[in-house]
């Protein structure tokens, strides 16, 4: 019988036996109730001249919650030959993949690094980013966080006329992309925005060129990316808590649609590309579970707009009770906002293992053991004699809601009743969230009474779709895999998971 064994901390990832092949890994992964994000980027340009290796993977370190299967940084010196780029990539959290020296080795003013989570069958070395590409007019590092939805008809398209591609993942078709638009652009801020008149979906990128640091963001801005600074070196980046983690200061975010570049005569901005701010289409999920609580983004707090989840679940479905709780992490907010407006008591029923990260791997032999037991347990002192409230972010397939709902009762909680801080999930998501397909979808076809029953709870409510403006302020966000509304036509056949993020 194979053993799983990921490689501790301080490990050099192997590519021998020992470790099992990532294919083989992932074909033991059992579906995971809750959504993953795919990725984060960070990208930095320091105008002293001084190494950014080392900001950027604190940079990482603080967005490690948007993907633990790999990551990367790659370095250039703007004072250095044109071309040379240093990068290190591989498999895992950001502390197993940067040690013995590789830091070090990274010597460069300007840089990009990525963290990542796949969602199907590419979760390879190969397909880690940063990206790095020679071409022509010297080398291009490519960091990307979303999913594009006509990645297969430009890729197909390209290697048509000749194009032969290293990777499964779409950034390669954007970098591809970059590289043949800038032969013809006047500078590659310019190749970047002839790019993104071809590429659809859902992007907010980092690009590294031999001289300049450029971030961008799709028009309808489905993901987050903000700008920061420290001393003299600017930030770009997908959350505020990564600037914050360096002590640099907070400057504004990305507009969607826009691209600015980072030069050493500072910053500039394109806004050829945005569209009216009715048609923006920001990404729920960043606020409700996504991003870390002590993030902006479009300047809305994550924690707030939990907090306002959780009083708007608290008029719209309130219960007797004589305690709320959270399930960790993002369901706490949300039941301190359930508390505040119902005056009924908060407190803590979860104990998390902190080890166990989002991409849980279960080995076969242990298949006894429930893997929602090891990631959380219940404090029986905490709920025994008591009717609790449980907040959750969102229900998907309903198989941890019934565990938990069980867990709570066998702790001793009188009345369970369960709370969504989102509306019934009804379609899947094109744009980099892994919502899998409707006959997975425990709301599809049910109604939240059919819900109750199958989770085992005493009642259930979910977050009213027309709360979710409220929540973050009246900002426009996408609702497809609430309402089956996108903000841009899907593809006809089910892309996700073909080419990753
Ligand atoms: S469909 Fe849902 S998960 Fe996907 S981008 Fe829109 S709000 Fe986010």
């Amino acid at each position: 019988m194979l053993s799983v064994r990921r490689p501790a901390a301080g490990e050099k990832n192997r590519e021998d036996s020992e470790f099992m092949r990532e294919e083989e890994i992932h074909q033991q992964c059992e579906p995971e109730e809750g959504l993953h994000e795919e990725c984060g980027v960070f990208g930095m340009y320091d105008l002293d001249g001084k190494d950014v290796a080392a900001p950027i993977y604190y940079g990482l370190f603080a967005l490690q919650h948007r993907g633990q299967e790999s990551c990367g940084i790659a370095v250039s010196d703007t004072n250095g030959p044109k071309g040379k780029v240093i990068s290190h990539k591989g498999m895992g959290l950001v502390n197993e993949v940067f040690v013995d020296g590789t830091l070090e080795a990274l010597k460069g003013d300007i840089g990009v690094g990525h963290v990542r989570y796949s969602t199907a069958g590419a979760s390879t070395r190969e397909n880690a980013q940063p990206l790095v590409l020679n071409y022509v007019k010297g080398t291009l590092g490519l960091a990307h966080n979303g999913n594009l939805i006509n990645a297969n008809e430009l890729r197909h398209e390209l290697e048509y006329s000749g194009a032969i591609f290293q990777t499964t993942i779409d950034t390669e078709v954007i970098a591809y992309h970059i590289a043949r638009e800038r032969i013809g652009s006047r500078n590659v801020e310019e190749a970047v925005l002839k790019a993104m008149k071809k590429i659809k979906g859902a992007y907010s990128l980092v690009v590294m060129s031999p001289r300049k640091l450029i971030g961008a963001r799709d028009p309808f801005g489905f993901k987050p990316l903000c700008i920061g600074k420290r001393d003299n070196a600017w930030i770009i980046t997908s959350e505020t808590c990564a600037l914050e983690t360096l002590g640099a200061e907070y400057v504004r975010d990305v507009e969607p649609g826009e691209v600015v570049a980072i030069t050493r005569d500072g910053i500039s901005s394109d806004k050829s590309m945005c569209i009216p701010k009715e048609q923006h289409a920001r990404c729920i999920f960043e606020y409700i579970y996504f991003a870390r609580p002590d993030s902006h983004i479009d300047g809305v707090s994550v924690y707030g707009s939990r907090i306002k989840a959780g009083r708007f679940l608290a008029m719209d479905s309130p219960v007797e009770a004589d305690l709320v709780v959270g399930v960790p992490e993002s369901g706490n907010a949300a039941a301190l906002g359930y508390s505040l407006q119902s005056g009924i008591p908060y407190g803590s029923a979860f104990v998390k293992n902190s080890y166990v990260g989002r991409t849980f791997i279960k080995p076969k032999q242990s298949n006894r053991e429930s893997s929602v037991k090891i990631k959380l347990n219940v404090l029986r002192e905490a709920v025994a004699g008591k009717r609790v409230i449980m907040i959750d972010d969102s229900i998907v397939r309903g198989t941890t809601s019934d565990r938990i709902v069980k867990m709570l009762r066998d702790a001793g909680a009188t009345e369970v009743h369960m709370r969504v801080s989102s509306p019934p999930f009804l379609w899947p998501c094109y744009f980099g969230t892994d919502v899998p397909a409707r006959d997975q979808l425990i709301a599809c076809n049910r109604s939240v009474e059919e819900i109750r029953q199958i989770i085992g709870a005493d009642s259930l409510g979910y977050l009213r779709l027309e709360r979710l403006r409220e929540m973050v302020n009246g900002l426009e966000i996408c609702t497809g895999c609430f309402t089956g509304k996108y903000p841009m036509e899907p593809p006809t056949e089910d892309i996700r998971g073909d080419y990753d993020a």
